[in-house]
């Protein structure tokens, strides 16, 4: 697929340091359990992937309005946008 679209989200990317590198950030809070994990580019916010029971990833990135995330498994460095569901 060739595309032109710039996704104006990638705007909100900043450097950031992972808050909880040892694992999803509100899984660690509840003892709940994850399968992948994601970056927010925005905070740092270490979230569960859409594959996990609790998805926080995605739930950080609808309430606090966060939208890009990037890949936080070794040797994955794709980013993703949750506002237009796109890898960016
Ligand atoms: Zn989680
Ligand atoms: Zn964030």
């Amino acid at each position: 697929m060739t595309s032109t679209f710039v996704d104006p989200d990638l705007a909100a990317i900043r450097h950031v340091t992972p808050r909880t590198p040892n694992g999803c950030e509100e899984c660690l809070r509840l003892h709940t359990p994850w399968l992948h994990l994601r970056l927010c580019l925005s905070c740092g916010f270490v979230g569960c992937c859409d594959s996990s029971p609790m998805r926080h990833a995605r739930k950080h990135a609808h309430t606090v309005g966060h939208p890009i995330v990037r890949s936080f498994e070794p040797g994955e460095s794709w980013r993703w946008c949750y506002v237009h569901e796109i890898y960016v």
